[in-house]
Order: C-alpha cells, then sequence, then structure tokens
C-alpha cells in the first residue's frame, strides 16, 4: 500500500511527491500524459523567485528528476476512478491497475481552453499563448492581441499594454464578461483597441504568427489584423472528470479546496490548477504541492 498517491506530474503534484518522499512516505505518481503539465509549454520561466531564468521543459524535467532521485514510483495512466474504503483508505482505478493508498493528492491540473481555428496549434509558442504573465515579456514594443472577455482577458491586456506597443482586445460579444473597473482602465490606455462582437475564424503565419482573421458576429465581415503575438484568454477547464463523483467540485469542475488542500473527502487533497483559486501560477502550484502533501502525510499518521 502507498502512503500518498499524486494524481498528475506537473509542479504541484511532483512537488507534492518531493515533500511526502522527504517526510519518509511510500510515493506513487500517476500521469496520464507527460511530466511537467502545462509549464512544459512556455519557452522561458522568468519569474519563479530565485531562478533567472529556465525553459518550463527544464524546470519541470528538474523536478521530475528530483522527485525520482528521492524515490518516487511513477505509472503513466489516467486515473479513471477513486474508490473510498471504510477504513478511511482508497483504491485508485488507472488503466488495467488498480493502486491501494491511505491519501491521495489532486494535482490534475487544468487545461486551457483553446479557440480550436486553423493555424493555432501550429504556432503555440510562436506567437500564440495561454498565458501573457509567462510569455508577455518576449512581445515588448510589438502588436499583440488578446482573445476573451474574461477577468483573465482583461487583466493580460491591462499586463500587456504596459509594455507592448499596441494591444487589441478580441471577444465575441458586445459586453465583457469580466470587471467593470478592468474594463475601464483599459479604455483610458491609448494602445489599446477593442475588436467587439468579433470572433478569431484563422491565425496566419509559417514560422511566426503574423496576424489573425476575425469575423464581425452580427454581419459575419472579415477582417485581417496583423499582429505578432496572441494571448488566447478564452477560459480554462479542470482536468478532473474521473473525480467528480466523488468529490465536491464547483460549476466549472474544480475541486472544491482552500489554501489548506484539503477536499470534501478526507484524505484526499487538492493542488495546483484543479483546485478552487484565484491565482493560478507557477509558483502557487508549487506552494500548493507542499501543502497538500504535508497535510497527506499528517493523514497518513492516523490511517
Ligand atoms: P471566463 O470568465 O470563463 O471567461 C472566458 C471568456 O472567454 C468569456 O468572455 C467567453 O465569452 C470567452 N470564450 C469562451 N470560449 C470562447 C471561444 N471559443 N471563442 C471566443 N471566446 C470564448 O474565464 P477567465 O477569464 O479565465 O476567468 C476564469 C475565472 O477566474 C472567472 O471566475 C474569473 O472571474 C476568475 N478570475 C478572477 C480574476 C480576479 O479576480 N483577479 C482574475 C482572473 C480570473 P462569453 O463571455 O461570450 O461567454
Amino acid at each position: 500500500m502507498y502512503d500518498v498517491v499524486v494524481i498528475g506530474a506537473g509542479p504541484a503534484g511532483l512537488s507534492s511527491a518531493i515533500y511526502a518522499l522527504r517526510a519518509g512516505r511510500r510515493v506513487l505518481v500517476l500521469e496520464g500524459k507527460s511530466y511537467g503539465g502545462q509549464i512544459v509549454n512556455t519557452p522561458k520561466v522568468e519569474n519563479y523567485p530565485g531562478i533567472k531564468e529556465i525553459s518550463g521543459f527544464e524546470f519541470a524535467t528538474n523536478m521530475f528528476e528530483q522527485a525520482k532521485a528521492l524515490g518516487a514510483e511513477v505509472q503513466y495512466e489516467k486515473c479513471t476512478g477513486i474508490e473510498r474504503r471504510a477504513a478511511g483508505d482508497f483504491v485508485i482505478s488507472a488503466g488495467d491497475h488498480s493502486y491501494e493508498c491511505r491519501s491521495i493528492v489532486l494535482a490534475a491540473g487544468a487545461v486551457n481552453r483553446k479557440l480550436g481555428v486553423k493555424g493555432e496549434e501550429e504556432l503555440i509558442g510562436k506567437g500564440v499563448s495561454y498565458c501573457a504573465t509567462c510569455d508577455g515579456a518576449f512581445f515588448r514594443g510589438k502588436d499583440v492581441a488578446v482573445v476573451g472577455g474574461g477577468n483573465t482577458a482583461l487583466e493580460d491586456a491591462l499586463f500587456l499594454s504596459n509594455y507592448c506597443k499596441t494591444v487589441s482586445v478580441i471577444h465575441r460579444r458586445d459586453a465583457f464578461r469580466g470587471e467593470k473597473k478592468k474594463e475601464l482602465l483599459l479604455r483610458e490606455k491609448d494602445n489599446v483597441h477593442f475588436h467587439l462582437e468579433q470572433q478569431v475564424v484563422a491565425i496566419a503565419g509559417e514560422e511566426h504568427l503574423e496576424g489573425v482573421t476575425l469575423r464581425n458576429t452580427a454581419t459575419g465581415e472579415e477582417k485581417d489584423l496583423p499582429v505578432e503575438g496572441l494571448f488566447v484568454a478564452v477560459g480554462q477547464m479542470p482536468d478532473t472528470q474521473g473525480f467528480t463523483s466523488l468529490i465536491q467540485v464547483d460549476e466549472g469542475g474544480y475541486v472544491v479546496a482552500e489554501e489548506n488542500c484539503h477536499t470534501s473527502i478526507p484524505g484526499i487533497f487538492a493542488a495546483g490548477d484543479c483546485r478552487t483559486k484565484n491565482v493560478r501560477q507557477l509558483t502557487t502550484a508549487v506552494a500548493d504541492g507542499s501543502v497538500a502533501a504535508l497535510a497527506a502525510c499528517a493523514y497518513c499518521e492516523g490511517h
């Protein structure tokens, strides 16, 4: 029986594994894809305190190797179900296997919703980004666009407007879903332009992003907008389908948990982007991982 099964090998999950292993626990990490989570898509991480610059992939690899060196067992299988037994321990189903454990850290992360238009996949990392905080600095002095009408899009546009030449805010409706105050701050900026009732229908470029095609949602009229950066902020989807029958999730599918990472089920803890929280950053994922791991270790004491 494992002491802790960590579901997800992104920064939150690997941080959990490292902390639980250093507390002397037997740890299994279950990962449905490959290790690293969303951070591997970020070419340069420049906002992690103590590390001036590192690629997302190298950062994730360092964490993964650290966890393995401490004794983490890793299985590349997607968790499909969790059963809680009367004694307060768990059986996890994944692929053809099942794993018994005393506690669980859910660190399954979230995936950015994509626009699903031509050119998007091909230009990720070549101008198309899902994280203004991570990648915005690479577009200093350039023309960029942000797609979306929620708080993330408005905040991204405000952030980018501080050092990009122009920021085009593209939203499919004529009113924003995000806070009015943020919209008003944006409207005061000379370098911010609004493209409302516009849907991105194509993304152009070969080696690098060159521009987007917009279609007016009312008239169907199309126009091209040349930009070097496109920040897609159309929401996220937590990767929590396997757990929703057992654990309380909010209306967006995020696992309900406070800063102490406790979920609605004793012995199951949630860390990183899959839990309810306002700030989803590398630093907060790693911090959650340590909090959740130590909570899981404390739970193991009594089970
Ligand atoms: P969100 O609130 O779900 O907004 C997503 C936006 O993307 C919506 O405006 C939506 O349009 C648009 N959208 C969705 N699919 C689209 C598509 N296929 N094509 C074009 N547009 C599309 O997501 P979010 O902004 O990431 O925020 C997530 C949550 O975190 C929210 O609760 C938000 O308030 C919160 N948050 C809070 C803060 C803060 O308080 N500081 C900061 C960031 C986020 P429609 O409006 O037409 O549906």
